[in-house]
């Protein structure tokens, strides 16, 4: 038996994003051909965008499609880091601790802003940076992929107006999963395959209508927001996923993830914003301190269990979770796991997980801090 347990990393495609995502496979025109065919394909592709923007209660012109989360992110720093008076006079970035690398790779010259061990944004080095910075475009993202913690996105949207920041929010992992609104934002971002759709699609929503610089220029597709043909299964499937995804009684996976880590914390581990923090439904990051990552990693994938070593986009690299050593967590920073659930976990998989990390556990042992 295999189990995967990377959600984070990408969900389990949903049948209705299967089904979207073959029903938009058939139309041959490209949806910038003014052909029959084009049109058809068009309307498939307005047709994803009306119904996104009425996810977000937007309008369809506040939707950018790009190829997913980190274009998007992307995006929105390229679009929303420059000043008012053009590129010359870019924006202070200002970015939290434990963002996702789309959007710490951003840009060299961003000004880090410290998280609280519980891993939620510091604002009151926010409000000191945006005092100190002049105008700034602040990026945080919504949930941790790390760990599920939720950063304060009602109290930063406050601080971000108080100081006309703009604020642009990753919210690849939230998006879905939680209730989460557009409200007081500059923009977010999602990513399809994070939701239960195909990989190759992801979206800019914008917080009001109106023109962004191009990133990516070419044949002036989305508005020329975004140059490049869309990619319309991907499309598809993505909004599908999204309405699907928000339609799921999330609190049954969120007992799921409880039971874990009851059963973790039974068996010497640490977990990240246990208790301290709210978090999403389906993501606990488990610390067996003293027990280097990988190795937790491949005694559950030799179990037949998929977890991953923080962040999964660089699961190839092994290094200490930038995250958890943002939380003070220092050592534990090597020696955590993340397990993310599925949409569809079932609780045979969570029992059987249970049982393989509780033997790891006692083989391995904790050399608790
Ligand atoms: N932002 C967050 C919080 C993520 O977890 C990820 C992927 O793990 C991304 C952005 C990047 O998304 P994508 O894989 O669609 O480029």
């Amino acid at each position: 038996m295999s189990v995967y347990l990377d959600a984070n990393a990408t969900e389990i495609l949903r049948d209705e994003a299967r089904r979207a995502m073959l029903d938009a496979l058939d139309p041959k025109g490209n949806p910038s051909s003014v052909h029959g065919p084009g049109r058809q394909a068009r309307r498939i592709l307005e047709e994803a965008r009306d119904r996104l923007a009425g996810y977000w209660k937007a309008g369809p012109e506040q939707i950018v499609f790009t190829s997913g989360g980190t274009e998007a992110n992307m995006l929105a720093v390229h679009a929303f880091g420059q000043g008012d008076a053009g590129p010359d006079k870019a924006r202070r970035l200002l970015i939290g601790a434990t963002e996702h690398d789309a959007i710490r790779m951003a840009s060299p010259q961003a000004v880090t802003l410290p998280v609280h061990e519980d891993g939620r944004l510091c604002l009151e080095a926010l409000e000191q940076a945006l005092r100190q910075n002049g105008p700034a475009l602040v990026c945080v993202m919504a949930a941790n992929n790390e760990t599920g913690i939720l950063h304060p996105i009602d109290a930063i949207v406050s601080v971000c107006a108080r100081y006309d920041a703009r604020l642009h929010v990753d919210a690849v992992q939230i998006a879905g999963r939680l209730p989460f609104s557009l409200a007081g934002l500059t923009s977010l971002a999602i990513s399809g395959h994070k939701a239960g759709g195909i990989m190759g699609a992801g979206a800019l929503v914008l917080g009001a209508e109106g023109h962004i610089p191009p990133m990516i220029r070419g044949g002036g597709q989305e508005r020329g927001r975004r140059g490049g043909t869309q990619p319309l299964p991907a499309i598809a499937s993505m909004v599908a996923a999204y309405e699907a995804a928000r339609q799921q009684d999330w609190s049954v996976i969120a007992r799921l993830r409880d039971r874990i880590d009851e059963a973790a914390l039974a068996s010497g581990a640490r977990i990240a914003g246990d208790r301290i923090a709210p978090r999403l439904p389906n993501t606990t990051s488990l610390i067996l301190w003293g027990v280097p990552a990988q190795t937790q990693l491949m005694m559950l994938d030799l179990a037949g269990f998929a977890v991953s070593t923080g962040s999964a986009c660089s699961s190839g690299k092994v290094s200490a979770s930038h995250v958890l050593q943002a939380m003070g967590l220092g050592q534990g920073a090597a020696s955590a796991i993340r397990v993310s659930l599925p949409w569809n976990t079932t609780e045979a998989q969570i029992e059987a997980f249970i049982a393989a990390y509780q033997s790891m556990a006692a083989r391995l042992g904790s050399k608790a801090a």
